[in-house]
């Protein structure tokens, strides 16, 4: 299971109401951060996430509402005695921009750095989920990422065990992994034969900072969540294009499309000090949509 913690809802600047775009999933005991805006390391503390878990921070662009808070966050790390590698994944430029810092912060990290850059394709291979990302169109070079669960076996069918003559116990619980066992009558029974089809894993998707693409749509293809950019009402749809962003409404149109379960706006302007003029065009096309709030959690 995911569960997905907003630490930052807000666009380009933050306010008392909304920090810059960051986004925690943790699987399992893996801790992912996607952007990491001015404060996101005190947004990280209000939230009570443990710094030991997190494996990789996953940066969309260069633009600072998702970067200023980035090299704090690792000398913290790094003064709190972490050991473990670090990836910082994002797009190209992001390894010139953290050696800059090296040269004239002379930073030094008493941990593993790990920095990929990034065009597309898998970023990591977790133990039971991958993520990979995408470009999507925004100008400078953004990427949009997707989580993905393995996938999980079929459901256990009780009935077809007893049928079999194996009561219920641990047995049941080895089928489950995957072990043949022996009823108690001798017999073996395989796991195919008690468990459904297996079914596709859990999957969320975060893109901000992007017009409406097919890029997005195909990162959020079937996705249990969908985090999007809702920069702009449809009042500003024009300045959204021209800024390379999205409006509520658009996202909707991108959620219906990908045939995903929830949408949550994200990456609101501060202009909106009322999002819910946002919300209720989003809704009007996709239903299942929500306003994101800093330091909200989603279980997906
Ligand atoms: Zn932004």
């Amino acid at each position: 299971m995911f569960r997905l913690v907003i630490l930052g809802s807000g666009a380009s600047l933050p306010t008392l109401q909304r920090h810059c775009a960051a986004v925690a999933v943790q699987f399992e005991g893996d801790l992912h951060l996607f952007d990491c805006g001015e404060g996101t390391q005190l947004q990280w503390r209000r939230a009570a996430l443990r710094f030991g878990r997190l494996r990789a921070i996953h940066i969309s662009h260069l633009h600072g509402d998702h970067l200023n808070g980035l090299v704090g966050l690792m000398q913290t790390m790094s003064l709190g005695g972490r050991e473990p590698e670090l990836q910082v994944s994002g797009p190209p430029g992001l390894k010139d921009f953290l050696e800059a810092i090296r040269r004239f912060q002379g930073v030094r990290l008493a941990y593993p750095l790990r920095v990929v850059e990034s065009t597309g394709g898998m970023l990591v291979r977790g133990s039971g989920y991958r993520i990979d990302c995408a470009l999507l169109d925004h100008g400078p070079a953004t990427l949009g990422f997707s989580l993905t669960e393995d996938e999980r076996p079929g459901r256990f069918d009780v009935q077809s065990a007893e049928k079999l003559g194996l009561p219920a116990g641990p047995d049941y619980g080895r089928l489950q992994n995957g072990e043949t066992v022996i009823a108690p009558d001798g017999k073996e029974i395989r796991p195919e034969q008690v468990l459904g089809p297996p079914r596709p894993g859990r999957k969320l998707a975060y893109c901000v900072d992007t017009r409406p693409c097919e890029a997005a749509v195909d990162l959020a293809r079937g996705a249990c969540l969908f985090v999007c950019d809702s920069t702009f009402g449809t009042d500003l749809e024009h300045e959204a294009g021209a800024r390379g962003h999205g409006t509520a409404a658009q996202a909707a149109s991108m959620a219906l499309e990908a045939g995903v379960e929830r949408l949550l706006l994200t990456h609101i302007s501060a202009r909106y000090h009322d999002p819910r003029p946002l919300l209720a065009e989003a809704r009007a096309v996709f239903a299942a949509t929500e306003m994101a709030t800093d330091l909200m959690e989603v279980l997906v």
